[in-house]
């Protein structure tokens, strides 16, 4: 199990190896799909609070202020490549997405940190198309959504910034790649800070452990860093993806006020087991839990009235 995600991390795809493994993955996965157990109600959210809510892996809706804010969206029962139409060959998932796209309400701005299907998720993307729903994206990937119709499509940089539906975005560089497949070369990975009424929120997206983030961040109050904590197994995997403890200490690095551990427990990706990551996560933040502010897929959090 985890074989084809772990093949589509490494970038060692090939036909016969998809193949080999696509059908062991199907008969474990479909059967095996657990429910949430509490979903986010993003309609009674007020537009005069921050909600955040984990709607899984690295699948994220905000409410900030009023801007409704979609980030790295997967939320269909596969990530990987669609060569047609909307089949997908890759990773199933062990968790229904906390809301479907249909659950969502009206977005205004659509956030890919980088072209990985697990945050690029074709199918989910084509969903929410609408030309009153703005994208940001990372250098040399907005041509995948070529010919779509949002309102606008940026791509952005590090340390370049923007500013959309009342939101500020400026891109971050972590410790990532962004190829989608191995052989586009090109395309980048970002971590985003998100901001708006003097609140800052910092989506760490796929990392390993690198002190530039906190440099980068040195003069913001980050009140919430959304930290990925697996895929870090073989240990070939931990200079791209931090492990629980070093996302721990990145977020303790740029002083966040609270923390929520995402991309785990929902795909395959890597060799640690499903329930490794949140243990350590947990172990790492020992005495310090009233920081994290969201514990499972489909948990919301309300940013406290200070
Ligand atoms: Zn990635
Ligand atoms: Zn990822």
């Amino acid at each position: 199990m985890g074989v084809l995600g772990t093949l589509f991390l490494a970038g060692a795809i090939n036909a016969s190896s998809i193949e080999k493994v696509m059908s062991k993955e199907y008969d474990e996965d479909t059967n095996s799909i657990s429910k949430v157990k509490n979903c986010p109600e993003p309609l009674k959210w007020s537009d005069e609070d921050v909600s955040v809510a984990w709607l899984g892996h690295a699948a994220f809706l905000i409410n900030f202020y009023g801007t409704k804010i979609l980030i790295d969206p997967a939320l269909e029962t596969r990530i990987g490549i669609t060569p047609v139409g909307s089949y997908t060959i890759g990773p199933s998932r062990y968790v229904e997405p906390a809301l479907t796209v249909n659950d969502l309400g009206s977005v205004d701005l659509v956030l890919l940190s980088h072209a990985h299907t697990d945050h690029f998720d074709m199918p989910t993307i084509k969903k929410v198309e609408s030309n009153q729903t703005h994208i940001i994206t990372a250098k040399n990937t907005s041509y995948l959504l070529e010919g779509m119709n949002f309102a606008s499509v940026k791509e952005l940089h590090w340390q370049e910034s923007t500013g959309i539906s009342g939101v500020t975005i400026k891109a971050i560089e972590g410790q990532h790649w962004g190829a989608r497949l191995p052989w586009q070369k090109g395309m980048d990975a970002n971590s985003l800070l998100i901001s708006k009424n003097g609140v800052n929120i910092f989506f760490g997206a796929d990392t390993g452990y690198t002190s530039k983030i906190s440099e980068q961040l040195r003069d913001i109050n980050v009140d919430l860093a959304i930290m990925g904590i697996a895929a870090y197994s073989p240990k070939s995997f931990e200079a791209k993806h931090a492990t629980p403890e070093q996302a721990w200490q990145m977020s303790e690095e740029m002083n966040a006020n609270w923390v929520v551990p995402m991309h785990w427990g929902t795909f395959k990706l890597s060799q640690e087991p499903m329930d490794e990551p949140i243990a350590r996560f947990r172990s790492a933040s020992e005495g310090q839990a009233e920081k994290v502010a969201i514990q499972e897929i489909g948990g919301t959090w309300v940013r406290p009235k200070s």
